[in-house]
């Protein structure tokens, strides 16, 4: 099936993401706070379950709570090609990380349909819960859920800040927190995996190309430095009587770039959380996340100086190990992507994603990026022209012909 594709109407996808551009949306910022289990998220999931269903799909739940559209069904005809992203956001995210995947994927759908090719296979539109772990602080937990990559009673007790648990939230949701586990039946419905995605730096605008293949994704991790001190007066208290974790804090922002750029590695500590948080008191506590990602002996060399320089050993709150792209999957998709016979160009990420959750369960699997003029992300600057992103979409039906 390799019939030439009408050109894309840019219609559908503008009507998909003028529904999705108020929901979540913080009106001082424009950022988007779309977080696992919150009144948002089910909003995005009943858009998702309402865009399939007017696509004649099916709608799944697995027992990890992540969203699977499907033509038809898996168990008797598949397994599938499953295209699909996530719909979460980080806190004031930008409008593209995930959202971009997600829609991309109905619009391809449509775009064949219009060109009157049905997928042979069976295709799914996947939208996986919990992505940037905004709320409970791991990364890919609908993922990590799913393929046992995280064990679900330590899912169910991580705390968002207000103190509630995982299990409460799902329950609060009206998800059954109570059989979270690893769902053998929806990995078995996967026969290849392929997300899009914005890119999320700016190696694409070098090559001149709207759309890149992925390569590779670095290990990153997140770590936590729990900074003891003593609260006292701002004014009263004698700089040498003080017990001030906020220095300790202050050497190990400095150490994470200095021991990012002696590594070839990126770490950052972007999330602090200060005890009392008062503007005239020494505080008691300071509790600093690191994120560091690149080759893992680096990253862990990194981490251990970061640690030494705030005077605490860090500890680990998730590790991801580095993944390589399917070889096979990749150059095949390059070349299907590629014009003129020039191969679609294929790049690596510093930023983790499903996708490779995916692969390291040991799913065929692929990613696509679009290209970011800025590279910004997790930004409300987050930004993909419009020409780009449908060029996406024809780049998803490309590949549903290609291995559908
Ligand atoms: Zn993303």
């Amino acid at each position: 099936m390799r019939a030439t594709l009408a050109n894309m109407a840019p219609q559908g996808f503008r009507a998909m993401w003028a529904e999705l551009a108020e929901v979540g949306r913080d009106g001082g910022t424009g950022g988007y706070r779309r977080f696992a289990w919150t009144r948002t998220d089910a909003v995005l999931r009943e858009w998702f379950t309402g865009q399939a269903e007017a696509r004649g799909m099916d709608v799944v739940t697995d027992r990890a709570g992540n969203l699977w559209a499907w033509t038809v069904d898996p168990d008797a005809h598949g397994p599938g090609l499953v295209l699909g992203s996530h719909l979460d956001s980080v806190p004031d995210g930008g409008a593209f990380d995930g959202p971009l995947g997600v829609v991309s994927a109905f619009a391809a759908l449509d775009l064949l349909r219009a060109a009157g090719q049905e997928p042979a296979r069976p295709l799914g539109i996947a939208c996986f819960g919990d992505e940037e772990g905004a709320r409970f602080g791991v990364a890919c937990a609908g993922s990590k859920l799913l393929t046992g990559a995280l064990d679900a009673d330590r899912a169910r007790g991580l705390t968002d800040a207000e103190g509630t648990s995982m299990a409460e939230a799902m329950t609060q949701a009206g998800f059954d927190a109570a059989a979270v586990g690893p769902d053998e039946e929806t990995l078995r419905r996967i026969g290849t995996f392929v997300e899009l995605h914005v890119e999320q730096g700016r190696a694409l605008v070098d090559t001149g190309a709207a759309v890149g293949v992925a390569s590779s994704i670095w290990s990153h991790g997140r770590w936590r430095l729990d900074l003891r001190g003593r609260a006292d007066h701002a004014g009263t208290t004698r700089l040498a009587d003080r017990d001030d974790p906020m220095l300790a804090l202050a050497a190990a922002v400095q150490e994470a770039r200095a021991a990012a750029e002696r590594a070839g590695t990126v770490a950052t500590i972007g999330k602090l959380a200060v005890a009392p948080n008062g503007v005239n008191a020494i505080p008691s506590s300071v509790t600093a996340w690191l994120d560091a990602r690149g080759d893992e002996a680096d990253v862990r060399t990194v981490v251990a100086e970061v640690g030494a320089a705030a005077g605490v050993i860090p500890v680990e709150e998730s590790w991801t190990g580095p993944t390589v792209f399917d070889a096979g999957l990749r150059d095949r998709l390059a070349a299907a992507l590629g014009t003129d016979g020039v191969p679609a160009p294929v790049l690596p990420t510093g930023a983790g994603h499903d996708a490779g959750i995916l692969a390291a369960a040991g799913v065929p699997t692929a990613m696509l990026f679009v290209r970011n003029p800025t590279g910004v992300s997790h930004s409300p600057a987050e930004h993909a022209e419009e020409a780009d992103c449908l060029a996406g979409v024809a780049a998803l039906a490309r590949v549903v012909q290609e291995l559908g």
